[in-house]
């Protein structure tokens, strides 16, 4: 029955996009084309040109403001009177023709996360995932690529930039989860066409191999806004989380303008209710 429901919204969706799009060719065509629902709590779908993607969160966390100690209180007190910015964990799921490809895994079952939960809901088995794209290698973002030990999408083929790879050559909780993907792992010098249609962009700081990725109009930042309340005006504050602040802070302005100047709609792993911001303004 839900996956009745869910594919009765998808058509609609599709309907309402084709008949949005008939319009807009009348004027000045719109910077993107997407519509989003809420399929169920916590999954969210949005239609691009060519593709599909789901939001797949995997759990709602707020950002407490005690993660910045550089920012202004007088800021922090205007942008976040509560002392904790909306947040959440999220995974996104992109289909492009029968393909699924999965963007960052979120924390795992073994830690409470609720990505697989998510897909489940929509008829999607792990099996089903033949490529998992890795932003970075921090726990909350790979912590889901093992269930008890084992790979959690046993025919995926698992994508990261070398950058990353390299930075975590001793870390014995990447190489656990690289071990169990054994002979299926590609790092990769970021550019375009990564994987068909994928392009990969460095956005270092977070981590030194901190990976983007684009996909037509649509960029998938990973980790580079943590607290959107406070960060989307201040891209000079950092998370105690970014491993090399300076960097991070120069990428985040840099990328700030590469989002407006492309009207790029922006996908991120710690963005707040649907993780996806249609039209981004760095205000
Ligand atoms: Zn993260």
């Amino acid at each position: 029955m839900k996956k009745i429901c869910f594919l009765l919204i998808t058509a609609l969706l599709v309907l309402a996009c084709c008949q949005s799009d008939k319009k807009e060719h009348k004027t000045t065509p719109k910077p993107q084309e997407v519509k989003d629902t809420t399929v169920v709590a916590g999954v969210y779908h949005y239609q691009f040109d060519g593709f599909e993607l789901w939001t797949l969160q995997d759990m709602e966390r707020g950002m407490s403001m005690d993660l910045f100690p550089d920012a202004k209180p007088a800021d922090i007190k205007k942008l976040v009177p509560t002392g904790e910015a909306e947040a959440a964990i999220n995974g996104f799921l992109v289909k492009k023709g029968d393909d699924y490809i999965l963007f960052d895994a979120g924390l795992g079952i073994d830690q409470g996360g609720a990505l697989l939960d998510k897909m489940s809901m929509l008829d999607i088995k792990p099996e089903e995932i033949r490529t998992v794209m890795l932003t970075h290698f921090h726990g909350d973002h790979i912590g889901g690529m093992l269930t008890g030990g084992k790979a959690t999408f046993p025919n995926a083929e698992v994508y990261f930039s070398i950058e990353e790879q390299n930075a975590w050559k001793r870390d014995g909780r990447v190489q656990r989860m690289l071990d169990a993907y054994e002979g299926h792992t590609h790092p990769f010098k970021c550019g375009p066409n990564v994987v068909d249609g994928v392009d990969a962009i460095l956005a270092p700081g977070h981590t030194p191999g901190h990976t983007m990725y684009q996909l037509g109009n649509l960029l998938i930042i990973g980790d580079l806004i943590h607290a959107l309340a406070l960060q989307q005006s201040h891209p000079e504050y950092c998370p105690t989380y970014d491993q090399e602040p300076q960097l991070a802070a120069k990428t985040r302005k840099e990328v700030y303008d590469y989002i407006q100047d492309h009207k790029l709609v922006v996908a991120g792993m710690h963005l707040p209710h649907s993780g996806v911001i249609e039209e981004f303004h760095a205000e």
